[in-house]
């Protein structure tokens, strides 16, 4: 899938649902395509996929975005 802030291919790891941009550590979301924070970073959940806001998984799928 590609960075959705710079654009960059990055590729899944094995394990849990969560990768980080090499180019610009931009921590994504892999079952929702989509970067895991908002554009503040680590803890904003005003965007992002909204991982365990009011206790639910981001996705039906989700293994732990962290
Ligand atoms: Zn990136
Ligand atoms: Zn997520
Ligand atoms: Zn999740």
């Amino acid at each position: 899938m590609k960075c959705p802030r710079c654009d960059i291919i990055v590729q899944k790891k094995d394990g849990c649902d969560w990768i980080c941009c090499l180019m610009c550590k931009t921590e994504i979301c892999w079952v929702t395509k989509q970067a895991r924070w908002g554009p503040n970073g680590l803890g904003d959940t005003s965007g992002g996929c909204g991982c365990r806001v009011n206790n639910k998984p981001c996705h039906p799928n989700c293994q732990n975005c962290h």
